[in-house]
């Protein structure tokens, strides 16, 4: 029996989340898995019911379980608090709070949704498998900051500093990942700038002595942007800080398509995890039951692979969403036309698969 904290957020969050667990069920009933679910409030809904975006009850309720599965939070009407209470602020403190500091995001396209990649059709021909690990909790987001002076000399400062604790974990994480997966690494850093990236990649060196199955290779930055839009089919795993991966993650998922399709993963030490898609709470969206729910369900499927270890449940559901794009089913954000489905027919045709 594992256990689920399940955060179903603001905007789509419980649209999409719903559909979530109609396709667990059927996945989990076939292949014999238990979960149990313990619902928790975050970001705008805790607002409203107790006055903070974190609850020290969900903190205490995803410590005890073994996953934690998030829609999405924030809108709106919670925009004009100061940003301690905002809903995004839950996000960083659970992050925080869980000691997840990797940050999975696969960026995979498919076959049957090319046309909707923004690069030229021969840049992509071999396709796009990419997985980006991020670090998420060290590095220039979290390093000392702060501002002074007066007039023309007023400034600000923030700085990037990471041990070699930090970067060992992540560095090992990947490697784990790039084991499992085409057994090439990318490590990127601005090494010939940076006295942060060169520990960085002095670390993931050392880390590499382990994996010697994997094939490491090291690129700066600015080339690993360019070489993005130009081949990205050379990518398996890319490890790198969290700033560059926080854009180099965004480049990478925009390849493929559509952010409706992009799950993700944040992990701590041991299988324990955070799953939700990429994107935000949509509220342009929301209550029309149009969302594309598939970035969600394809977080259920890393859930299963990353905390469970049930990757052939895993698979089965990555397969579903596969085949009902191949025939051609397309939510509101993926269709061409009028002719497309909602939230709840699309998981259906999923489910059908399973
Ligand atoms: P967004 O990702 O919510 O939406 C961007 C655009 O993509 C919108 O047009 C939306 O309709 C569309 N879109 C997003 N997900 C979709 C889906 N599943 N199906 C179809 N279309 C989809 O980003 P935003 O508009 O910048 O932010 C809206 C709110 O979400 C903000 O309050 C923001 O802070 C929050 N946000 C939360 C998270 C999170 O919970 N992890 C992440 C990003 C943004």
């Amino acid at each position: 029996m594992y256990k689920v904290a399940l955060i179903k957020g603001d905007g789509i969050g419980p649209e999409i989340v719903d559909c979530t667990l109609m396709v667990l069920n059927r996945v989990c009933e076939k292949h014999g898995i238990d979960i149990e679910y313990e619902t928790a409030l975050m970001g705008g809904e805790a607002l409203d019911a107790v006055g903070v975006p974190l609850p020290d009850e969900t903190v205490a309720k995803c410590k005890e379980s073994d996953a934690v599965f998030l829609g999405a939070v924030g809108g709106e009407k919670w925009d004009k608090l100061p940003g301690h209470l905002r809903p995004e602020a839950g996000l960083l403190g659970i992050r925080k709070a869980l000691g997840l500091y990797a940050n999975l995001r696969p960026a995979v396209m498919y076959e049957a949704l090319k046309s909707a990649c923004p690069l030229s059709q021969k840049s992509i021909e071999g396709g796009v498998d990419i997985m980006v690990v991020r670090e998420l909790t060290g590095g220039i987001y979290f390093g000392e900051r702060g501002s002074g002076g007066k007039g023309e000399d007023e400034y600000s400062f923030d700085t990037e500093k990471y041990t070699v604790k930090e970067v060992r974990r992540i560095a090992k994480r990947a490697f784990e990942l790039a084991m499992e997966r085409n057994r090439k690494l990318t490590s990127v850093d601005k090494a010939n700038v940076l006295e942060s990236s060169r520990l960085f990649r002095r670390v993931v060196s050392e880390v590499a002595e382990e994996y010697p199955m994997v094939e490491l290779n090291h690129m700066y930055a600015d080339n690993c942007a360019m070489q993005l839009v130009r081949s990205p089919g050379q990518f398996d795993v890319i490890v790198t800080t969290n700033m560059f991966g926080d854009i180099l993650s965004d480049e990478a998922s925009m390849i493929t398509g559509s952010l409706g399709m992009l799950p993700s993963a944040s992990l701590g030490d041991g299988r324990f995890g955070l799953y939700e898609p990429i994107h935000g709470s949509a509220p342009d969206i929301a209550g029309k039951g149009i969302a594309n729910p598939m970035a969600s369900i394809l977080s259920a499927a890393m859930m299963l692979r990353h905390s469970f270890c049930e990757t052939i449940a895993a698979r089965d559901i990555e397969q579903a969403v596969e085949n009902v794009l191949t025939r051609g089913c397309r939510t509101a954000d993926l269709a061409t036309d009028k002719n497309y489905m909602t939230s709840m027919q699309i998981t259906k045709e999923i489910v059908k698969e399973i």
